[in-house]
């Protein structure tokens, strides 16, 4: 076993269970283990990594923020987070932005301020706001989080649970109307499940969405957190379906992953005005929420993907890489879904488990990883060509043809 490994082995908490590859060095679709073997990188850190690794720019922008100030706290104003903040306000439609670092914590956010909003807006009697949730969602791992999950692996042995938290069959708008009670606050959803193993749900579903909760003076709020910031083809999943703009659009977004540019962890609650101004000063917080750091590589990282156009590269090559999966017409493939550069390959168990799929990818140069033990992910940095999608299609059909 590699050294690393095993030194990772006794010294860290057996949380995750990695692929037995240990990295070294990153560039653009490219990464390098410490042997100096090459692979292309088909998941791009559950899509923390769009714009590709160590991108020249985003690296240079954290850098220079770096030998001028980095963490003062928001004890303080500094001068990177406002330009960020208006940023994500134009970019989502939305009045009024919270920083915060990871995913978690923004969707921590939205929950806190979907519930004041429920009590001092709605009028919903003291600790009764309920939130109506898909199931089979992911939206991170902390204990409120962990509450409102539908997966054991998640959950078991972390109880007790917080409560206010409705579950509903993800894709299914009416079920969401019948869940709605005068305490209901908002509906949360991901626009497509990415752990659940990239679920779209049917057409409609979102536009649906909005009107039933527009009906019934709830709130929309989406995590984009994985599924924003070009994932998908568009700026953010719903705009397949819903306007960017605070009639039309969602009354909050979550988002996370790909703002911090493969670089550092950052991430932010976007919401219209009656909804944020809920928080005041001291009701929420986060010592490196918005740091100057932070604030400047983010910006850099919605800049690259504006100049870069890699929302529009997304739609054309995920457009690409879905047809080439979808032609490969193995026995072993139940079903491929997606939507840009994020495809889920369904595995059929009875023939062989993905987890087997992402091994034998890895010993031919492409790394992935399997969700939800049957569905190969791959959901590449958005700077990737058709020589290299058409590389790892080409792996993964030698895979399967092995197996
Ligand atoms: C990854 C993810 C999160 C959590 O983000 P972390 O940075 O890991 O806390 C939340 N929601 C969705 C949809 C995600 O994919």
């Amino acid at each position: 076993m590699h050294p690393i490994i095993e030194q990772e082995k006794r010294f860290g908490a057996p949380n995750y269970h990695p692929l037995p590859v240990v990295l070294a060095r990153g560039e653009g679709v490219w990464l390098w283990d410490t042997d100096g073997k090459k692979y292309l990188d088909m998941m791009s850190a559950y899509s923390a990594v769009s714009q590709g690794h160590h991108h020249p720019r985003i690296v240079k922008a954290l850098k220079d923020q770096a030998d001028r100030l980095c963490v003062p706290s928001r004890a303080f104003h500094s001068e990177r987070l406002a330009p960020l903040l208006e940023k994500l306000c134009k970019i989502t439609g939305l009045d009024t932005a919270l920083p915060m670092n990871t995913g978690a914590e923004a969707v921590e956010t939205a929950i806190k301020a979907a519930r004041r909003w429920g009590y001092t807006v709605k009028h919903i009697p003291k600790d009764k706001a309920e939130i109506i949730v898909g199931l089979n969602n992911f939206h991170g791992r902390t204990t409120a989080i962990i509450s409102f999950s539908s997966e054991p692996l998640y959950r078991e042995g972390f109880g007790p649970f917080v409560p206010g938290f409705v579950a509903v069959p993800f894709g299914d708008a009416k079920a969401v109307e019948k869940a709605i009670t005068p305490n209901t606050a908002a509906v949360l959803m991901e626009p497509i499940q990415g752990e659940a193993g990239i679920i779209v749900p049917p057409e409609g579903y979102l536009k649906e969405l909005q009107a039933i909760c527009k009906k019934h003076n709830v709130l929309l709020i989406l995590d984009e957190v994985q599924s924003g910031l070009g994932r998908t083809g568009k700026m953010f999943a719903f705009q397949h379906e819903i306007g960017v703009s605070g009639k039309d659009g969602p009354d909050g977004v979550i988002l996370g992953k790909a703002l911090g540019g493969g670089l550092l962890p950052v991430s932010a609650f976007v919401g219209k005005k009656e909804l944020m101004d809920c928080f005041t000063p001291g009701s929420h917080g986060s010592t490196f929420g918005g740091n100057p750091l932070a604030a400047a590589v983010a910006l850099e990282a919605l800049a690259v993907l504006e100049d870069e156009h890699l929302v529009e590269r997304s739609a054309e090559m995920g457009a690409y890489l879905l047809k080439k999966l979808r032609g490969l017409n193995s026995p072993l493939i139940r079903e491929v879904r997606g939507r840009g550069l994020w495809a889920g390959v369904d595995i059929d168990p009875k023939k062989a488990r993905a987890r087997i799929v992402c091994e034998k990818l890895m010993a031919r140069g492409v790394l992935s990883k399997e969700t939800h033990e049957t569905v190969v992910r791959l959901a590449p940095p958005l700077i990737i060509n058709r020589e290299e999608i058409d590389f790892a299609v080409a792996q993964l059909a030698a895979v399967l043809a092995e197996l």
